[in-house]
């Protein structure tokens, strides 16, 4: 990652603490730039005359705000860079730090992609699907990442980015509508700030009006989460490097091969233990205590585990068959083989019981 072309907007911070006379701040950056944290503690602190504490431990959404141990240190306000707000209240006064990088990649090289979906997307908006499956049918339809989409009203472009190129969407939507594309910015529910954000657990602006995405960004975390939730072709364009790629279906096959095989082996699983998340932005007690009752309707055992970090090393050795994960929804999508028991969503614990039918395709496990 380069850097120096990341702009870190402090100047906002540094006024805020002044005006308020903070003596400590918390400073929470994300993991990709935690390298340049000391030089920004250093900023911080000769800019403002406040003390800056760096909440060290690991950080990967807005999700994870530091909230009261950190006032238990005395801390004033925390400064939580890279994420923006989402519709949680951590209990402490919040400053968010943008951070933006000034790559544009060029778009020609993602054009010949985006012509192939939007032709399927095209198909798809003239195919209308079958009422009622057999079975087998139904099982083969929840595999099938092409085949299982809603219905569509429109072949539109949504263009969607992570957040430090979000500022790039209404230039690329004009430029890619002087292409002959009809393209949205989607615009999300509360957890999401800003037109055109996705997140790794939500993904709320997509619509019926959407037939496939461009996401501006790198890596596949989002890509993966889209499609895995849409079903839609997304083409990927890196500002970072300039590539352009695709989000292949085999890939999100290969997953939804991989979330059967799970849900086939908990449903003669007797006990379980689902866990809750104690992150603010993640923390999901009701849907936990609906798991458990769900549990005991089936003749089955549920054990609540309250956990800050969800790792193997801290759930594999607890004597239940398989877990449930109302936590970040990623860790069970992402990190399952990591671990050595099934790690299974809410929703994939409703198919394997029985209480949701498999036709209806693969729903992912979203944060609201
Ligand atoms: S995907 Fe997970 S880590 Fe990211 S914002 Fe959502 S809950 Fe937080």
């Amino acid at each position: 990652m380069d850097l120096d072309r990341h702009d870190f907007q402090l100047d906002e911070l540094v006024d805020r603490i002044k005006k308020n006379d903070n003596q400590l701040v918390a400073l929470q950056v994300p993991e990709g730039l935690k390298i340049q944290a000391l030089e920004m503690m250093d900023s911080i602190e000769g800019e403002s005359g406040a003390r800056v504490i760096l909440a060290a431990d690991p950080c990967y959404g807005a999700c994870d705000l530091v909230h009261d141990k950190m006032k238990m240190m005395g801390v004033e306000l925390v400064a939580h860079m890279g994420h923006s707000q989402m519709n949680i209240d951590s209990g402490m006064p919040t400053h968010f730090i943008p951070v933006t990088y000034d790559g544009a990649p060029e778009l020609a090289e993602v054009i010949p992609i985006l012509d192939s979906h939007r032709r399927i997307a095209e198909e798809r908006l003239s195919s209308t699907d079958k009422e009622e499956f057999s079975e087998e049918e139904a099982k083969e339809k929840f595999l099938d990442a092409v085949g299982r989409f809603s219905p569509l009203e429109d072949s539109r472009l949504g263009l969607v980015g992570s957040i430090q190129h979000l500022h790039l969407l209404e230039n690329y939507k004009e430029m890619l509508e002087e292409q002959g594309y009809d393209v949205e910015i989607p615009v999300g529910g509360d957890r999401l700030t800003l037109p055109g954000q996705v997140l790794g657990c939500n993904y709320s602006g997509d619509s019926s009006k959407i037939g496939h995405y461009l996401f501006l960004g790198s890596g596949d975390f989002h890509p993966i989460g889209l499609v895995l939730h849409t079903g839609k072709p997304l083409a990927m364009l890196d500002p970072y490097t300039g590539d352009a790629t695709e989000m292949s279906f085999d890939r999100i096959e290969r997953i939804l091969r991989q979330r059967f095989g799970l849900i086939m082996s908990v449903g003669d699983s007797s006990s379980f233990g689902i866990l809750i998340g104690e992150k603010p932005g993640q923390m999901r007690r009701n849907l936990a205590l609906r798991m458990k009752r769900l549990l005991e309707n089936h003749g089955k055992k549920g054990y609540l585990l309250a956990l800050d970090h969800v790792g193997p090393d801290l759930i594999d050795f607890y004597p239940v068959d398989a877990f449930v994960n109302t936590a970040c929804p990623r860790i069970a999508i992402d990190d399952s083989t990591r671990y050595s028991k099934p790690l299974i969503t809410p929703y994939e614990l409703e198919v394997a019981l029985g209480e949701k039918k498999w036709e209806h395709g693969y729903q992912f496990d979203e944060i609201p």
